[in-house]
């Protein structure tokens, strides 16, 4: 039995502390907000998708950064093990379109309410308002393993912002990323994970709005749009194309297809600064569909002024807009508009453009991209390379995934995998 100290009692921290304690460990979460699981909490717009029921080999796919180092992880907590985790604590779940995983309840309060039950059960010592100043590690002479592959240090323990010292044979360092940093995801763990030698990679928001640079933008914000095709550019390389949902801003765009698109656009945004992104408004529709469609509107209303016609075809706020870059007169009546006009405008229907020039910022980024260096941790255990007994496990890793439940999935697969290794601690 050893003394484990879990710092931070998010997903990751209070996952791992179940099974490490069912292994009867002496168990502490250590976690500085006066609850458990405060982002947990606003997950899935506070219905927690708590994972993605696909098949595992399907997850590294929604993995953005170093998904073949999750292949134990994945493989050891599937989806599948995770959704009987929750129904075995008490928590009936339900699969929704996307095979995304939520509580029957509709209520990310129930898969807190279900971890703390089993970390009870388990017997855990939570201890709330309790914030780590630092990681403590001794040197260390590892005996009878290669020069290069051994540690140097050993874990001892952790301070405390109280001044108190908590001494502990291994340390989990679950301390989330840099976003929402409200819910106490401060990037702690960057700084205890360099104070100890490690490498941090770049970090930066991911899953966030994205900023754009016309004016009629803000002009329509709040239309959202259900079925649209989007795709984004980089000269005449196509960096993202998807189909679904998405909202207009004072800023810019969000919704669920903007939040994918910012995982798989930011490198190149930072590098370019400026990306062009175009939206198909009739997806359904062929050009010669929507010629079709726009001539049969035309010969209806022939002797009808051009904006009291298309006014049917999109949302109204939308209109202006469609008048504006249409090139086409508003009072141009019907039988005046020539097929060359006409064209012009059905090509903006299937590719209202815009331009892209900024990501959103941390407070609203639901993950964020780069984090502990997995060249310096072990994939079969989360221990580090460098510091004997110390594991890190969840967002504080250089691992992301896109929206679908895939980013807890990292969270509860990367606990699970640090505590079956140290079972037998
Ligand atoms: C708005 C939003 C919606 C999301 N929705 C989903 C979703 O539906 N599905 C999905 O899969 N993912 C979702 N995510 C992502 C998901 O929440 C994270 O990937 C996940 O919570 C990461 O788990 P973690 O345990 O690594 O970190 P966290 O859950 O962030 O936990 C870290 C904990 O460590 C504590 N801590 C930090 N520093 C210290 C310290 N020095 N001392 C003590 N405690 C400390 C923090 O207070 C916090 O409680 C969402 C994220 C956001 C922001």
């Amino acid at each position: 039995m050893s003394k484990i100290l879990i710092v931070g009692g998010g997903a990751a921290g209070m996952m791992a502390g179940v099974f490490l304690a069912r292994a009867d460990h002496e168990v502490h979460i250590l976690e500085k907000n006066e609850k458990l699981g405060k982002k947990v909490y606003i997950t899935g717009k506070g219905r927690c998708n708590v994972t993605n029921n696909c098949d595992t080999e399907e997850l590294f796919k929604a993995v953005m950064s170093n998904p073949k180092f999750l292949y134990s992880a994945f493989y050891s907590f599937t989806p599948q093990d995770v959704m009987e985790f929750f129904e075995e604590a008490g928590v009936p779940l339900k699969t929704e379109r996307g095979n995304r995983v939520f509580p029957v309840s509709d209520r990310s309060s129930d898969i807190i309410r279900g971890l703390e039950r089993e970390l009870k059960k388990a017997g855990v010592h939570i201890h709330l308002r309790t914030e780590v100043k630092t990681v403590s590690a001794d040197p260390y002479e590892e005996p009878d393993v290669d020069e290069k592959k051994a540690h140097h240090s050993r874990v001892t323990g952790v301070q405390l912002s109280d001044g108190n010292f908590l001494e502990g044979d291994c340390v989990l360092v679950a301390t989330g990323g840099l976003s929402y940093q409200a819910t106490g995801s401060t990037g702690d763990g960057y700084r205890f994970a360099q104070e100890t030698g490690h490498k941090v990679t770049e970090l930066s928001p991911s899953l966030v709005p994205l900023k754009t640079k016309e004016d009629y933008i803000p002009r329509i914000q709040g239309l959202s749009l259900k079925n649209t095709e989007l795709t984004i550019k980089s000269g005449k390389k196509v960096l993202f194309q998807d189909f679904g949902e998405m909202m207009f801003t004072h800023f810019g765009v969000t919704g669920p297809m903007i939040l994918s698109a910012s995982a798989h656009i930011g490198k190149q945004l930072q590098k370019s600064g400026e990306l062009n992104a175009y939206l198909d408004l009739k997806p359904a529709l062929t050009m010669e569909q929507l010629d079709a469609r726009i001539l049969r509107e035309f010969e209806a209303g022939q002797n009808k002024q051009f904006k009291n016609v298309i006014g049917v075809l999109f949302p109204s706020s939308l209109t202006p807009v469609m008048l504006e870059l249409g090139g086409i007169s508003p009072e141009k009546k019907i039988h005046d508009i020539s097929r060359e006009e006409r064209i012009h405008f059905e090509e903006l229907v299937k590719a209202f453009p815009f331009t892209i020039n900024g990501m959103g910022e941390y407070k609203e980024a639901v993950i964020t991209r780069g984090g502990v260096s997995v060249k310096e941790v072990q994939p079969g255990t989360m221990e580090s390379r460098k510091v004997k007994n110390l594991y890190f496990i969840g967002e504080v890793l250089d691992l992301d995934a896109v929206t679908g439940g895939y980013n807890l999935q990292i969270a509860w697969s990367t606990a699970y995998l640090a505590a079956m290794a140290l079972k037998n601690a």
